[in-house]
This record gives C-alpha cells, sequence and structure tokens, in this order.
C-alpha cells in the first residue's frame, strides 16, 4: 500500500471513490462533499504534499493535471464555464497533504473567494 494520506488510498484503490479519469500520472475522481454540481479534484499519482513541494522536475506532470481537468469539465458538459483551484497549506483551506486540483462547476461562483 502507498500509504499515509486518504488520496493514496484511493490511487491504490484500497477505500473507494467515483473515478471520472486515470491515467499512468493521474487519477480524477468526484468529491464526497462537492461544493457545487460538478466536483471533481485531479492528483498527481506521484507524492507531492502541496504547491510549495513542487519542483521543476514536476512541470510537465502539472501540466499534465491542468489539462486532464479542462478535458474533464467538456466531458462532463460545464461549457458555461467552471473554476480549478488548488489549495495550499493552512490559510490556503488545505485539509488533505496531497496536491490536488479543485474542478468545481455547475454554477455561478463568486468572486473574490472566501
Ligand atoms: P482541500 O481542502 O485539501 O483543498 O480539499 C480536499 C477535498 O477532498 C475536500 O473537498 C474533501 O471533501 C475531499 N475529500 C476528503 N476526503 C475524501 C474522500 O475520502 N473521498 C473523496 N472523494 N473526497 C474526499
Amino acid at each position: 500500500m502507498l500509504a499515509d494520506n486518504i488520496f493514496l488510498k484511493i490511487i491504490d484503490k484500497t477505500i473507494p471513490a467515483k473515478i471520472a479519469y486515470e491515467d499512468d500520472q493521474c487519477l480524477a475522481f468526484h468529491d464526497v462533499r462537492p461544493q457545487a454540481p460538478t466536483h471533481v479534484l485531479v492528483i498527481p499519482k506521484k507524492v507531492i504534499r502541496t504547491l510549495d513541494d513542487i519542483t521543476d522536475a514536476d512541470e510537465a506532470l502539472l501540466g499534465h493535471l491542468m489539462l486532464v481537468a479542462v478535458k474533464l469539465a467538456k466531458e462532463l458538459g460545464l461549457a458555461k464555464g467552471y473554476r480549478l483551484v488548488v489549495n495550499c497549506n493552512e490559510h490556503g483551506g488545505q485539509t488533505v497533504p496531497h496536491l490536488h486540483v479543485h474542478l468545481i462547476g455547475g454554477r455561478d461562483m463568486a468572486w473574490p473567494p472566501g
């Protein structure tokens, strides 16, 4: 088992999730507590705890996560728009210590975010 956070358990399928997309680099699954009609998390399979932990070596992987999120937005019918969010650490509101891109859509979004 890959081990110590809930998203690693979703990657290695020891806990279930509603998977929207998977390839060798990433996994996308529906958030268990959706904040909008569509709320999907796109995560790298590589262990990266936060945005603060990324390096130059992750440049292509990070681009891949964004491309996957945008493809999913189209597949999931978010033609009117959507939001991609990456929370980082305490002030950013990050609760799970494994990098993830939130794809949120299906309703109007407020700005500034809370
Ligand atoms: P963060 O607050 O770290 O930016 O986002 C973590 C997200 O993971 C939250 O939206 C939360 O609802 C979601 N989440 C936490 N645990 C689980 C889980 O076990 N399964 C799924 N599908 N989502 C989870």
